[in-house]
């Protein structure tokens, strides 16, 4: 199996690369080692596209970020993926927090960024009723999406164009060869002439198979809490905290997601798991704490769900050093290109990362266009699908569209592949309802066995009576 370019990572930097080089004439592959796309940060994050306000201008990442989030409503639009401008407040709560806001206002508007105003106390209230704050620096044009359903799509649209998806494929060694590379997997082997390394919080270990020792992740996990649907006219626009340096995110917030509910965090604490996505009963109740300064009216009892994700920071523990994005074909491994460190606001950046890298190819190989690309993903919309038996009542979810989740063009199989592209499942009753109904459908079209997430997570050991039987 002989390739022009592999890609290492189907999260949204990797899918986001392999859709951009499909615009042209190359032999293309992507391997994840999960069973689905969007299983690591890409599926687990606050779903915003920054506009760079928080970014130090100059930086790749300010470079990246400012481009990327430019090409949001068009790249949503080609994949059908629905976006929303809500705008994002950094608030203020104490006096001594204005010296930062203003500071703020002069760093975005150096990189750039023309839709800054700070807001005074009044104005913030006209916007936010029921934020707690006493000023605000409004970035107008920040938005949300689905991030998880933006992976899925890149995916979907890079498949269509020709690109060769392998899940469930894990990369366990790299060789270099006269003029390529040998990918040895736990599916086979693969050789090609570009290797782009795009594993998130692997990266650093991916890098160390090929040689390349030089870099160091430490994992930095952050924990949310979901709000019911029930509370999404508590606010309108994200609420960020003034950030505190140090912290190792952006402070805990209040994101408005494009599916109507609101989350809370995400919290900042070095973990030793690269994939320990627990949340904990002490950060979750710290969460409350904290988003209860900024929104008073939450109630313990709005919170649907909790969830997790791991930030690939290249800074240690405690430090409150600027990391950029490290993106380079390393000098010493021509036909490597390493893509380290993609944190926040790597969402944000993706498509600006995919152009980025497909110029980086563009200096080895030659790129000729697909006159076969199509840069609009087939995708039936939500409407269409609105008749019929509801699997899902609290997200209202017909069997039509749990069926096409089911058949989805990546052919990933499991409870959460068919919840994150049809939102069964992710409701006030997470599952109570839908669960056993999806269970059914799934046995009706296939003999495999039903997993939660993929090889390992069984959810059924047996038939009921057969095992009261054996006791
Ligand atoms: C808590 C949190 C909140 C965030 N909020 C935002 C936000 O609001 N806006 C924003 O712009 N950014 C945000 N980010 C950052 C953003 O989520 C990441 O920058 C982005 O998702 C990184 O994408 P990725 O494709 O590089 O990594 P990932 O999504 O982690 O993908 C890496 C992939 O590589 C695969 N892989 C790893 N090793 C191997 C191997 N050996 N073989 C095969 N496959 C392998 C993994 O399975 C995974 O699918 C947030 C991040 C976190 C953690």
């Amino acid at each position: 199996m002989d390739y022009d370019v592999i890609i290492v990572g189907g999260g949204v930097v990797g899918c986001a690369i392999a859709r951009e080089l499909s615009r042209y004439r190359l032999n293309l592959l992507l391997l994840d080692k999960e069973h689905d796309v969007a299983r690591g940060a890409s599926g687990r994050n606050s779903g915003v596209v920054h506009s760079g306000v928080q970014v130090p201008p100059g930086s790749l990442k300010a470079k990246l970020n400012i481009a990327g989030s430019k090409q949001f409503p068009k790249l949503c639009r080609e994949l059908g993926v629905p976006w929303r401008r809500v705008g994002k407040l950094i608030v203020a709560q104490h006096k001594s927090e204005l010296a930062k806001l203003t500071q703020m206002l002069g760093t975005g508007k150096k990189s750039g960024i023309a839709d800054l105003k700070l807001l005074d106390k009044p104005q913030l209230k006209q916007l936010e009723p029921h934020i707690n704050g006493i000023a605000a620096l409004y970035s107008q044009g920040e938005a949300i999406f689905s991030p998880y359903m933006l992976n899925i799509a890149l995916a979907e649209n890079a498949k269509q164009n020709g690109v060769h998806i392998k899940l469930n494929t894990r990369v366990v060694g790299i060789k270099r060869l006269e003029n390529k590379f040998k990918l040895a997997t736990d599916n086979g082997s693969y050789t090609s002439r570009y290797v782009v390394n795009s594993a998130g919080v692997w990266a650093d270990k991916l890098a160390q198979m090929a040689g390349i020792t030089g870099y160091r992740i430490y994992p930095c996990r952050g924990e949310y809490r979901v709000l019911d649907k029930a509370c999404a006219k508590m606010i309108n626009s994200m609420v960020y905290p003034v950030p505190v340096a140090g912290y190792g995110g952006l402070g805990i917030h209040l994101t408005p997601t494009i599916d109507g509910n609101i989350l809370i965090g995400p919290s900042a604490e070095y973990v030793k798991g690269r994939e320990d996505y627990r949340t904990t009963g002490p950060v979750l109740n710290k969460l409350y704490r904290e988003a209860l300064q900024l929104l008073p009216a939450i109630d313990r009892r709005d919170f649907i769900a909790a969830y997790a994700g791991i930030r690939s920071k290249l800074c240690r523990p405690g430090s409150s050093r600027f990391t950029d994005f490290m993106i380079c074909e390393e000098p010493k491994l021509k036909g490597f290109i390493n893509l380290v460190g993609i944190e926040s606001p790597g969402l944000s950046a993706a498509p600006a990362i995919a152009k980025h890298v497909g110029k980086l190819i563009a200096k080895g190989l030659k790129l000729a266009p697909n006159p076969d690309f199509n840069p609009r993903r087939k995708v039936e919309t939500r409407l269409d699908n609105l008749s019929g038996e509801l699997v899902c009542r609290c997200e209202q979810v017909t069997r039509r569209e749990v069926l096409a989740a089911i058949n989805n063009p990546l052919g990933a199989s499991s409870l959460s592949a068919i919840k994150y592209r049809c939102r069964a499942g992710m409701g006030r009753c997470q599952g109570g309802y839908c669960l056993p109904r999806i269970v059914d459908m799934l046995r009706e079209t296939s003999n495999e066995e039903i997993t939660f997430h993929g090889p390992g997570s069984h959810m059924f050991i047996g038939a009921t009576k057969e095992l009261l039987k054996c006791s």
